[in-house]
């Protein structure tokens, strides 16, 4: 029996979901490609999320930022640290560290420790090797190699290939222990490298005085941004779980200290909300309190939105994965880059000659894992009686009208007696008004319906011969496949009613 992710996985090929990304080259590990229906639904979740948190709103602005930016942002914000300073990975609690900052010990001395790092766990003996440190977690001395870690894309900007200037400079290389020689290569790369952004979150905070100083904009107010990041991460996941090359919806409110609590409240339930409206079952939904000891340093709080994947695992089927973080980066990121350019971030309050550096409250949805959880939540099989008497399993697809791909499929019944030309003014009417419409006049009405189910297409229009003498169609419902007879010339008002346009 196939399981629910492999029933998933097949149906998002089948009918032009997700690929797998180059599949005729064999396929990129972590890559997928959205097809025609994907695209309109992650469309269609990017533009809600855009309309409920920017148009629907008063103290929202939108942004469009560059992917590549200037290599000092990562500095300041703290994601190039790994690339200098060699990591460590601790195989006892799984910790990465900066060897440079780890509590030193003089080599050859034993010393105790908790298994995994957990009070709970067993107490263990190391002895510190020569490298005269152990894990600042858990101070545990077995640790793997010391190693430069990059989680962001690199490339590098200009035209002269850096590979040229390290052929260059082979002589002085050679010349070199191993450290120099890292060190030079990494001066030599230095000089033209740039990075795909690993978050969308730091072109709002390097924007935040532009904003400022042309949208007559004041805290509280947020600045929203929808747009690929990219993190270098080789891993294997569910389906689109989590991919190297990912969509982004950020929005980073700016609050004044000491108001940061109430909006941090005001943000996780308004965003866990937002999922609910759209359709996702409740009860597989969760917001889940980072503990102290999970917080990023700069982190005040944080707070993920979880939903229960059908993942396979070894206890069989579901587990909660990340679909959306909310936290309370406190005055972190505009005091670094502040710090970094001696630029003044700080807000002054006309009102009340107060001067201060904004609070950030920070929504951090993925595109790609709401696209994925909607997918999942919305499949389901059914068994249904067939015409001929007979059970037959129905796979449905039910989305909410809102993000579902296609809104509404027309049928002519039979294709002759004037039915095709009636089923084609009706179309006529709905790709004018740009409801995203389908037409089909192939096999037997039954199976038409079932192509659409699929699709998680809410609606079918049906013209029959009862058209010919009444100008009225049926419109059938996906989730109770129940028909009802409705005036031709009405599809369009009834349709943006019930698609909610
Ligand atoms: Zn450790």
């Amino acid at each position: 029996m196939a399981s629910t992710m492999e029933k998933i996985v097949s149906l998002c090929k089948r009918r032009g979901f997700i690929f797998q990304s180059s599949e005729i080259y064999g396929g990129l590990k972590a890559s997928y490609d959205y097809g025609p229906l994907g695209v309109e639904l992650k469309k269609n979740i990017k533009e809600t999320w855009w309309s409920d948190m920017v148009h629907c709103r008063n103290d929202i602005v939108g942004l469009d930022c560059s992917i590549v930016m200037h290599p000092d942002v990562w500095k300041a914000s703290g994601h190039l640290a790994g690339f200098s300073d060699p990591l460590v990975d601790c195989k006892n609690c799984k910790e990465r560290f900066r060897a440079d900052q780890a509590p030193r010990t003089e080599a050859g001395t034993e010393v105790e420790f908790r298994e995994g790092g957990k009070s709970s766990g067993s107490k263990l003996k190391g002895v510190v090797d020569k490298r005269g440190y152990v894990c600042p977690v858990c101070g545990c001395p077995d640790l793997s190699a010391e190693r430069q870690f990059n989680l962001m894309f690199r490339t590098s900007i200009g035209p002269v290939d850096p590979l040229q200037e390290i052929a260059d400079a082979a002589g002085e290389l050679a010349d070199l222990d191993m450290k120099g020689r890292m060190k030079k290569l990494h001066e030599i790369v230095a000089r033209s490298a740039v990075y795909l952004r690993p978050e969308t979150a730091q072109g709002m905070f390097v924007n935040f005085k532009n904003i400022l100083d042309s949208s007559r904009v004041k805290p509280p107010f947020g600045i929203a941004q929808v747009g690929k990041s990219y993190r270098n991460e080789i891993t294997t996941s569910n389906l689109t779980f989590r991919t190297c090359e990912f969509e982004q919806m950020e929005m980073e409110y700016f609050v004044k200290p000491g108001e940061d609590e109430q909006w941090y409240d005001y943000w996780r339930n308004t965003r866990l909300s937002w999922y609910v409206k759209l359709g996702l079952s409740q009860d597989k939904l969760r917001l889940r309190d980072h503990k102290q000891s999970e917080l990023a340093h700069y982190a005040k709080a944080c707070a993920d939105i979880e939903y229960y994947f059908p993942f396979e695992n070894q206890d069989g089927e579901g587990e909660w994965g990340e679909l959306e973080g909310i936290a309370n980066r406190t005055d972190y990121d505009l005091k670094k880059h502040s710090g970094f350019t001696g630029k003044d971030l700080s807000y002054f309050d006309p009102e009340t000659k107060e001067r201060y550096i904004p609070y950030v409250i920070e929504p951090a949805a993925g595109a790609d894992r709401a696209a994925l959880a909607f997918l999942c939540d919305a499949f389901d099989e059914e068994i249904v009686p067939t015409a001929k008497g007979g059970e037959e399993v129905r796979t449905v697809l039910r989305f909410h009208p809102k993000i579902a791909p296609v809104k509404v499929a027309v049928f002519p019944l039979v294709k002759r007696d004037g039915m095709p030309e009636k089923s084609q003014a009706i179309m006529d009417d709905l790709l004018s008004t740009g409801i995203n419409c389908f037409y089909d006049h192939g096999g037997a009405i039954g199976r038409r319906y079932r192509r659409q189910d699929e699709a998680g297409t809410p609606y079918c229009l049906t013209v029959d011969s009862q058209t010919i003498e009444d100008d009225t169609v049926t419109i059938r419902d996906r989730d109770t496949m129940q028909q009802e007879r409705i005036p031709m010339n009405g599809v369009v008002e009834i349709m943006k009613k019930r698609i909610g346009n």
